[in-house]
């Protein structure tokens, strides 16, 4: 481990995991990004004869990996639906040149790692075949599946062809398998383990040497600082905001911003490095980047050359980078899959900063108005999807709890995990961390403001609203309560829109207009919202329209925001 990877000492439940490896178990290990699940099986994979399969969801994460395992000189290949012809017929004669050698020593060239994508098993016979020999020469070590969770429809990124992975255990019964995860309810648990066909779960106490051994390593990581920012109201000031909040914490320091949509990615590239005279150097990243230029980009961030990525979801997902010092949110995160749309998904974003333990910041820029432009795009259908988002937009609310409880809170409420994975020898999971925004504000900064006279008559003039068969968005309510015209509203249903101004006698139906700030408004009737005060509806048809009001440009640009967008 040291000579290799140059690691002095093991951290979290890696130890354990790499025993149980090279001993032939099943091991399933769920460690929170950054934690160092690679290690688990790449370790044991030099350190033991024959070859390592690891099948892997995302191009760039094997990418990564390689790059990462040749610069240590360990012989790792990948092998993809893209890979050159003459490439993978070299890797394939190798490996069955591996397959037949009587040697089970470590001669020089063998293949200790090689990495596939989860078609290559599903999809292809002569690599299916290829395994089998490797597997009859005895010189296939384990089956490492990472991101195994994709084998289930019940969590939150099921992938069609690693449900067909079940057909590795019918195939070589005998080969160990290792699957890994980041998040992992208990039920998407038992799903892996039965689509998977390993072991049942042993606990500690048993003493047969059979079953599938289970790992959990806490997820609080206090080397992460968790700050919510507002976000100006206006495009151009969210990004000077950004750029000076890098500039002064974080200057050449590497980094990501995660924006919403591809778009949004490229205008943020674009902006910061304009806004900043090339000072913040950007690279763009989302799922239409041509593969050259995303290779590119990887080698150009490893080596700092490039300071920012500003990317979509699609970038992530196993990045071997460890000094990222600070991760970004442009926008509430929102992931392609109705139900990751929430804390999940921004546990996971976020928690790419700092994988080399060392302190780093992760901010999220957050505006009430955003919540609509999200709902927009949530899948109408999914109720869950509508839960999830409240829950990303309560935490993104509190301006008094410690992110850490919130985050603690959050896990083993929706997920079961038991709150005590969250503890470290050091930090009982529901003391407060001492070292977020909500831990570290000044009391004295902080306003209290009595608003049950607002909430009362943005509730009056919603129904109000409704009466005339009219339903509108978060800024549409804001702004009609604040007596701002209020625009027009779509009379609901038959998804035709009219134009034409809402008559509104405030006197009469709420004593007066709503005297606070539009950010204030939009804020309240999002907390009215996560409290159950207000409901949101959805129109019916997925991907499309939620959005009711016609506030000039903005509703027609989010009515063909699709999910095609991000
Ligand atoms: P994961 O796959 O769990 O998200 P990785 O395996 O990519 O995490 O590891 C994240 C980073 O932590 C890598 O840069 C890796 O080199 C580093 N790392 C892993 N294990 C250790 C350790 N025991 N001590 C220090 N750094 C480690
Ligand atoms: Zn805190």
């Amino acid at each position: 481990m040291k000579k290799v990877f140059g690691i002095q000492s093991f951290r979290l439940c890696q130890q354990g995991v790499c025993n149980a490896n090279m001993d032939g178990r099943d091991v399933v290990c769920i460690m929170p990004t950054g934690g160092g699940k690679s290690l688990t099986y790449q370790l044991p994979a030099i350190l033991t004869p024959g070859c390592t399969l690891v099948i892997s969801p995302l191009l760039s994460l094997m990418r990564d990996q390689l790059l990462h395992l040749q610069e240590a000189g360990v012989e790792a290949v990948m092998l993809t639906g893209g890979t050159p012809k003459s490439l993978s017929d070299e890797i394939q004669s190798r490996l069955i040149s591996l397959a037949l050698s009587k040697s089970s020593g470590q001669a020089g060239r063998e293949i200790k790692l090689c990495y596939v994508t989860p078609e290559k098993i599903a999809k292809s016979k002569v690599f299916v075949s290829l395994l089998r020999k490797l597997v009859e020469g005895g010189k296939l070590a384990r089956i490492v599946i990472d991101e195994a969770h994709c084998v289930s429809q019940l969590g939150h990124d099921f992938r069609p062809d690693y449900k067909k992975l079940s057909v590795l255990r019918q195939f070589f019964p005998h080969v160990p398998i290792l699957a890994l995860s980041a998040t992992c309810p208990p039920k998407v648990l038992q799903d892996i383990l039965k689509i998977l066909q390993m072991k049942p779960v042993v606990d500690g106490k048993a003493s047969g040497r059979e079953g599938t051994v289970h790992f959990s390593a806490p997820l609080y990581r206090k080397n992460l600082h968790y700050y919510v920012h507002p976000k100006p109201s206006s495009v151009k000031e969210v990004i000077s905001t950004m750029s000076e909040y890098i500039l002064q914490n974080h200057k050449n320091e590497s980094g990501i911003v995660y924006c919403l949509t591809k778009k949004d990615a490229e205008f943020v590239a674009e902006s910061l490095r304009n806004v900043s005279n090339d000072a913040i150097k950007t690279g763009v990243y989302h799922s239409e980047v041509p593969d050259v230029q995303k290779e590119q980009l990887h080698t150009l961030w490893r080596k700092g050359t490039v300071q920012v990525v500003c990317a979509t979801i699609a970038f992530g997902l196993g990045i071997d980078k460890g000094n990222v010092r600070f991760v970004l949110h442009h926008t509430v995160p929102f992931a392609d899959s109705c139900s990751q749309k929430s804390l999940d998904g921004y546990y996971q974003e976020s928690g790419r900063a700092g994988r080399d333990g060392q302190d780093a910041d992760c901010v999220l820029y957050y505006r009430p108005q955003d919540a609509s432009r999200l709902s927009s795009i949530t899948c109408s259908e999914a109720a869950e999807g509508q839960a999830k988002l409240r829950d990303m937009l309560r935490f993104a609310q509190d301006m008094q709890e410690c992110r850490k409880i919130l985050f603690a809170k959050y896990f083993s409420e929706s997920s079961d995990l038991s709150v005590a994975s969250w503890t470290t020898d050091e930090a009982n999971a529901m003391d407060r961390c001492g070292h977020c925004d909500n831990c570290t504000r000044p009391p004295e900064t902080v306003n209290y403001k009595d608003v049950t006279i607002e909430a009362w008559q943005i509730l009056k003039i919603l129904s109000a609203v409704e009466d005339q068969g009219g339903r509108l968005t978060v800024s549409g309510v804001s702004d009609l309560a604040r007596g701002l015209g209020g625009g027009s509203f779509d009379t609901g249903g038959k998804r035709k829109k009219i134009r034409g101004k809402v008559q509104l006698d405030y006197a009469a139906v709420a004593g007066g207009k709503v005297m606070l700030s539009k950010e204030d408004a939009e804020s309240l009737i999002v907390q009215m919202l996560i409290t159950g005060y207000l409901k949101e509806a959805f129109a019916s048809t997925a991907y499309t329209v939620n959005v009711y009001v016609v506030s000039g440009e903005k509703a027609f640009r989010l009515s063909r925001f699709s999910r095609d967008d991000i």
